[in-house]
């Protein structure tokens, strides 16, 4: 059963661990990390894109397949499933949809105005048993289109939304979405630890988790992030695991071209990364 992702977040906050949000593509993604999530005994977030959505044939299409895949592969571990970065209109679409979660991402707005729509949506989700993550200070690269610079939310901004009653609260502190740069100056502890200590209990979401190093990851962890969003690291894994199964001549073997043959390969490729990423976020054994 699909699970708002609320408390999981409260506990791994309190266990100074983080659950991860592994973006879903399709059929496979999804499988890839639901049985991974099982097998190893973690909660696990499925993170929806808008583009992603689209792409899935829409919203109720992912919750029909996530819900049917929960049934038919006995999945018992806490489930959640995210809008990632989603608009006003996306967020309202998410919760006729059946989504256990979502994302609100008013760092493009003025402060005064992604503080009224966050409060609107703390009425829905609280009166649907939904959770929701509001953003602040807008994170950098880009996302479906979306460019920001990588800069650091104010910490009191961050107070300002997270009083609302939200769920999680996402900020900027230097992170990237996509790969990140040569000369990237890495994550700002200074300006999480501000933040931390203006929002206390709330469990605070790194976006961007693909190619950070693991030592920024863990300081990270510690300074009160609970949710790490990770992308782009089951892309390059999928894709990779696919080219090399094409440029061996697999695909021309015998009925190597059978499509459950071909993207077997780039399964195993994202299970592998996804197992990689909670051993490293400290989920494993906290469902
Ligand atoms: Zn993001």
């Amino acid at each position: 059963m699909l699970v708002s992702a609320k408390e999981m977040l409260q506990k791994a906050k309190a266990g100074h661990y983080a659950v991860g949000q592994f973006n879903i593509n399709n059929l496979e993604w999804t499988k890839a990390i639901l049985l991974t999530a099982q097998e190893n005994n973690s909660p696990v977030i499925l993170g929806v894109s808008e583009g992603a959505g689209k792409y899935m044939c829409g919203y109720k299409t992912i919750v029909g397949m996530v819900n049917g895949m929960l049934e038919e592969l006995n999945i018992t571990v806490p489930v959640a499933i995210h809008l990632d970065h989603g608009s006003y209109d996306g967020c309202m679409k998410c919760i006729e949809a059946g989504f256990s979660s979502i994302m609100f991402d008013g760092s493009h707005y003025p402060i005064e105005e992604n503080v009224a729509k966050t409060r609107e949506l703390v009425a829905i989700c609280a009166e649907k048993g939904m959770s929701l993550e509001a953003e602040v200070g807008a994170i950098g690269g880009e996302e479906d289109g979306v460019v920001g610079k990588g800069e650091c939310a104010d910490p009191n901004e961050c107070k300002a939304i997270a009083d609302l009653g939200v769920d999680m609260l996402a900020a900027g502190i230097g992170n990237i979405h996509g790969k990140y740069p040569e000369n990237w100056a890495g994550l700002s502890f200074e300006t999480l630890d501000a933040i931390q200590a203006l929002t206390g209990d709330m469990p605070l979401v790194l976006h961007g988790g693909s190619g950070i190093p693991e030592d920024m990851i863990k300081k990270a962890i510690d300074l009160g992030v609970a949710k790490i969003n990770v992308n782009t690291e089951c892309q390059l894994a999928f894709a990779a695991a696919t080219r090399e199964y094409i440029e061996a001549g697999k695909d021309l073997q015998g009925k190597g071209f059978d499509p459950r043959k071909l993207l077997a390969p780039g399964v195993e490729a994202i299970k592998a990364t996804v197992k990689e990423k909670m051993e490293l976020f400290g989920s494993i054994n906290k469902a």
